[in-house]
């Protein structure tokens, strides 16, 4: 059997340049892995794909995105058995934490010990980007730029030791949706990746806190003022700064020692008793 830890992700900086020809949008992203992560298990087994999941409003079948990765590793590398995955969910689902991703990545590094391939994290990556173009990046982890789709990655100093409060609320947002709407109406805010390049190159906690932007923020704020709110309560309370993950709809806050990111979890919570909190710290590169 192995375990693998499969770490979400938050964006420091979200960044939208353009659409390709391909239907893409070309993007930049600083990207860090967090300390809250889905615990996946695999073990051998003679044939086929047997994925048990404790989240009931997840299929278990070819269409969950863990599934897809043990069969393509299957696939790719003929290998003449099946494999039993047991994941135990605790990344909220549709939340701009890359919590599928992260599953696929966890499953296709898991599978890479399980059968002893040997394979490198660039392997690996290549194999993930056919899921996904936040998958290389989960593989990964770490701080990372990341540009294409998602999916060319360069690393980076790792970020000094900071702690992230996280907090959904209970909504979802489509990743779709949140692209389409930017399409339509833009938005003011560009993040300056550079200075945020710089800022991580300095080990600059104050220029990094001040650098955070993600132009799908205003996007969803715009269809969610819970977002908005959330953003407050933290920034009012002990954090640093506070910015939504991905195209949301969770707001992470950064803050400096673990009492102050207590301090903001514990403001959220009394506000909003509804929201999903997580205290946790960032997470380095992945061995694999
Ligand atoms: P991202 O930040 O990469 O956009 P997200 O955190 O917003 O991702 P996910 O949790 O990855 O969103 O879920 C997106 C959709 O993917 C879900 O609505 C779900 O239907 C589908 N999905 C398939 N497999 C999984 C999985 N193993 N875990 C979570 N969602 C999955």
């Amino acid at each position: 059997m192995v375990q693998i830890e499969a770490n979400a992700k938050i964006n420091l900086t979200l960044d939208i340049l353009g659409v390709r020809p391909d239907g893409y949008h070309e993007v930049e992203m600083v990207m860090q892995s967090v300390g809250l992560f889905d615990t996946i298990r695999v073990v051998r087994r003679q044939s086929g794909i047997d994925l048990q999941m404790d989240a009931p409003s997840l299929p278990t079948d070819e269409t969950n995105l863990a599934w897809k990765a043990a069969r393509l590793f299957l696939d790719v590398y003929k290998i003449q058995a099946g494999v039993a995955i047991e994941i135990e969910k605790r990344i909220p689902i549709a939340a701009g934490l890359a919590g599928g991703s992260t599953d696929a990545a966890g499953v296709l590094m898991g599978m890479n010990r399980l059968f002893e391939k040997g394979l490198s994290a660039q392997e690996l990556c290549a194999l993930g980007e056919k899921l996904g173009s936040d998958v290389p990046f989960c593989i990964e982890g770490g701080t990372m730029l990341a540009t294409g789709r998602g999916e060319i990655l360069r690393r980076l100093p790792d970020l000094p030791q900071l702690f992230v409060v996280l907090a959904k609320p209970p909504i979802s947002v489509s990743t779709a949706w949140a692209y389409k709407t930017y399409d339509q109406v833009g938005v003011a805010r560009h993040p300056d990746t550079k200075a945020m390049l710089a800022a991580l190159d300095e080990g600059n906690v104050e220029k990094i806190a001040g650098g955070l932007a993600n132009v799908l923020e205003e996007v969803t704020m715009k269809a969610h003022a819970v977002v908005g709110d959330y953003k407050r309560a933290l920034s009012e309370n002990g954090a640093l700064a506070s910015l939504m993950s991905g195209s949301g709809p969770t707001v992470f806050a950064l803050a400096q020692t673990r009492p102050d990111a207590e301090r903001a979890a514990a403001a959220i919570s009394a506000r909003y008793p509804e929201a999903k909190v997580f205290v946790v710290s960032t997470a380095g590169q992945n061995i694999i």
